[in-house]
């Protein structure tokens, strides 16, 4: 069989998990994976800076199914200089602490021409995406400018708003947060395609990525929640959280924030079972978290415990396998 899979994702997490799903694709044979593999992607942290328009998950998994992301960094192009971002901060222009690399800038400067020509997001990432092989079609949650704004306890200043890239990067998410919201969800749509795949898909596939900043905004924008409770195929989550830890990042910080104990159970009742008000029907922990199969089970979810360390394509595409398995595709 020859399966369609939906992937929703946030970035770096995300990134290697796709990689995962390519890969285990490609172990069936199929080599043309941009029919059988969607990625739905988390654009609540798009930003305006220095002018251009960011995506910073859409470049982070744009660039790691091209091969040419900077895995060490994590972040951003390999072999990148920062000669624009020296010149931008002698102008004053952009945020000193959020840096920008020339290749990167690139990316910004050829996005943002097209979406000023009247392209659409959908339209910019399609468009992107022809310049190399990347073996998935990738699309934005929705077209409508979203942007995360985390409201936080300033404990100089009192409660305040900032784009979530700053608290994330300025801050290092040191700032208590109080809320997350993303302006304007209510009223944005899900990206051409993105219900038809989720209706069409053979399994849909929740990504290891930060559920609150990540996962979240995608299940907030109107339709997508319900295309998912509404699909036919199997929706099977995989937990970011390793031993009651979060892997890397500081998703902790945010899980506290919306009350949801930071651990694989915490994670599954935030996303629910589609038996009741939820989208999962079933959730991969780690052999470490074990002992949360029961609890899982519980609140109406099959679960499996399986190796979850996303530390190369291989070991993603055993859990993606993992993962289908579980969908029985
Ligand atoms: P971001 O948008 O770049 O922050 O990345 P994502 O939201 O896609 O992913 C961040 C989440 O991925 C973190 O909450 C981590 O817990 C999770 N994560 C990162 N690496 C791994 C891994 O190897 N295995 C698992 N299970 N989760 C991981
Ligand atoms: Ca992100």
């Amino acid at each position: 069989m020859t399966p369609r899979i939906v992937v929703l994702a946030g970035g770096v997490g995300g990134s290697k998990f796709v990689l995962g799903a390519r890969e285990a694709l490609r172990r069936r044979g199929i080599a043309a994976s941009t029919d059988h593999l969607t990625v739905v992607v988390n654009t609540g942290d798009d930003l305006w800076l220095s002018g251009v328009r960011l995506q910073p998950d859409v470049d982070s998994i744009t660039y790691a199914l091209a091969g040419v992301n900077d895995t060490a960094r994590g972040w951003g192009r390999q072999d990148d200089s920062e000669r624009v971002n020296a010149e931008l901060q002698a102008w004053g222009v952009g945020w000193p602490w959020f840096t920008l690399g020339d290749l990167d800038l690139g990316t910004h400067l050829a996005r943002t021409g097209w979406l000023r020509e009247g392209a659409t997001p959908t339209g910019v990432l399609e468009r992107m995406a022809t310049r190399w092989d990347l073996g998935a079609r990738l699309l934005p949650m929705t077209d409508a400018e979203v942007d995360t704004v985390v409201t936080v306890d300033d404990p100089d200043r009192g409660p305040r708003s900032m784009h979530f890239q700053e608290w994330w990067t300025r801050h290092r998410a040191t700032l208590p947060p109080l809320a997350f919201d993303n302006p304007g969800i209510e009223a944005a749509a899900p990206a051409p395609g993105v219900a038809e795949a989720i209706a069409e898909a053979d399994a849909v596939l929740i990504a290891p990525s930060n559920p609150v900043v990540s996962i979240g905004p995608i299940l907030a924008v109107p339709g997508i929640r319900s295309a998912l409770r509404q699909t036919s195929a199997p929706v099977v989550g995989v937990s970011p959280i390793i031993g009651g830890r979060v892997v890397r990042g500081m998703a902790d910080v945010c899980l506290g924030a919306i009350g949801v104990e930071t651990s694989a159970v915490g994670v599954a009742g935030l996303y629910g079972s589609r038996r009741d008000e939820g989208v999962l029907d079933a959730w991969l922990v780690a052999e470490e978290d074990v002992d949360a199969i029961e609890t899982v089970e519980a609140i109406g979810l099959t679960a499996h415990a399986r190796p979850l360390w996303m530390t190369d394509p291989t070991r993603s595409a055993d859990i993606v396998e993992a993962a289908l398995a579980q969908a029985r595709v």
